[in-house]
């Protein structure tokens, strides 16, 4: 099938690239003109694990290829999917321009009958009121049937989750549309759902504010076992062996962030409150987390007093390993804190060092390597858990001028640090000192 996936962001980018290897030809469509002539060079604009050969495998083999201008990308598209980015507004809901924008320009430029997936992730009624939009604005006479496929990939293992995802949800009501998707993800093995469109745009906030609410739930238990003197590693483990409640997203830490989870819980408590409905249990998870992101700041600050001048060592800045995003991420808030309180921060992270310069404070020090952030360190803060990091040598906190550790994310074994003569703090487990 010929397709045009429009939004070469993480979702975009990979699904374009992955459309391709299964035997598609894609073309792939970015407003942002420096992103195209990067990707036309086999240059990838993001750090996703394994993207870089599978694009290149697949220009190289003509069925990928890349444009800045929309009607040419529409020009011979079968099917067309919609990947650009619903950030959020500042009442909390999804702000809709891009999506708008790019369902308009179809309406004005497409010249033969398609189907729009919106892989975006959009508000229940969203692929309703595209739908009217494209028709409304038509110029030319096909159809265009507007069909909703939220997409549940996760940075960092974008790849793997495209090929071997637990589900394809696909809402629609039109048949044909549905067999068309189902015959072009064919390829792919993975279970599908099909369901109607409300439903469909549903389940991508459903799922999302539910992981959320299992991480919320599990630092809320993780303070209290801080406080009674249990430990929340191995509550989660026993816990998770249960099969109705099952282990994943029971990693107690320092709260949720990344360009999903955030903006989505916010959103869903926004569509329920537009049908006046108020999602008590939502609110909670949302403002447990903004409590839990500033954990290390104030145990840092219980243990160290004023910051004023000290040198704070932060390991890890992206929302979660493996990824260069930090939309979101907790390193915002917490290197905010200490910048304001006056510390000299000095971050390492391996991979998400350009992506924090562009956001962080502009007082902040980037270490080229981990034992340079570390060394003469009045503490250090571990914000991602990188493989680098979990894995690294603990006698490198030996070279602090105080070896205070405060472990944002659960890393080591207590009974590995037992053996060091630092102190460590962690979360919802017993101190070491
Ligand atoms: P992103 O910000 O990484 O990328 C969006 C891209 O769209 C950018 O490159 C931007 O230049 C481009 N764009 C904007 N307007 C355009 C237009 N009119 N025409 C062409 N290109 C345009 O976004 P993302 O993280 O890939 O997320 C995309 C959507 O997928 C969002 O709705 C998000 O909630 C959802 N989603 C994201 C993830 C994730 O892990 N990032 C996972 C599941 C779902």
């Amino acid at each position: 099938m010929k397709l045009s996936v429009v939004g070469t962001g993480y979702v975009g980018l990979v699904t374009g690239v992955c459309l391709a290897e299964i035997g598609h030809h894609v073309t792939c469509i970015d407003i942002d003109e420096i992103k195209i002539e990067k990707m036309k060079n086999s240059i990838v604009p993001i750090y996703e694990p394994g993207l870089t050969e599978l694009m290149t495998k697949n220009m190289e083999e003509d069925r990928l290829v890349f444009t800045a201008n929309h009607e040419e990308g529409f020009k011979d598209a079968d099917i067309i999917f919609i990947a650009v980015g619903t950030p959020e507004n500042e009442d909390g809901s999804a702000n809709l321009t891009f999506v708008e924008e790019v369902a308009l320009s179809i309406a004005k430029t497409a010249k033969k009958d398609t189907i729009v997936v919106t892989k975006s992730t959009v508000p229940v009624g969203t692929n309703d009121r595209l739908q009217i939009l494209i028709n409304e604005n038509k110029l030319n006479t096909i159809k265009v049937e507007v069909v909703s496929n939220p997409e549940f990939l996760r940075e960092g293992s974008a790849i793997y989750d495209t090929f071997y995802g637990n589900r394809i949800v696909i809402g629609s009501n039109n048949e044909k549309a549905v067999q068309q998707l189902t015959e072009l993800y064919k390829p792919l093995a993975i279970p599908i759902y099909s369901t109607d469109i409300r439903s469909a745009e549903m389940i991508k906030y459903a799922s999302n504010a539910f992981l959320a609410t299992k991480i919320s739930f599990i630092n809320e238990i993780a303070n209290i076992c801080e406080r009674v003197g249990a430990d929340v590693e191995k509550v989660a483990a026993g816990m998770g062996l249960d099969k109705r409640i099952g282990s994943a997203f029971l990693k107690a830490g320092i709260g949720y962030g990344g360009s999903c989870f955030p903006k989505d819980t916010k959103a869903l408590i926004q569509i329920a409150g537009n049908v006046a409905y108020d999602f008590e249990l939502l609110r909670g998870v949302v403002n447990v987390n903004k409590k839990q992101q500033r954990m290390v700041f104030e145990k840092l600050v219980e243990n160290l007093g004023n910051l004023q001048r000290k040198k704070i060592a932060v390991l890890g800045l992206a929302f979660k390993p493996n990824t260069d995003d930090i939309r979101e991420a907790p390193s915002i808030i917490i290197t905010n804190e200490l910048t304001k309180a006056g510390a000299y921060v000095c971050a390492y992270d391996p991979i998400a060092t350009e992506n924090a310069k562009k956001t962080l404070d502009s007082s902040i020090v980037y270490a080229e390597k981990l034992e340079d952030a570390i060394k003469d360190a009045d503490a250090a803060v571990i914000l991602t858990e990188w493989s680098e990091i979990k894995n690294m040598d603990l006698n490198i906190f030996k070279s602090m001028k105080y070896p205070l550790v405060i472990d944002g994310r659960n890393i080591f074994e207590l009974s590995d640090i037992k053996k060091l003569q630092i102190e460590y703090h962690s979360i919802g487990r017993s101190t070491i000192n």
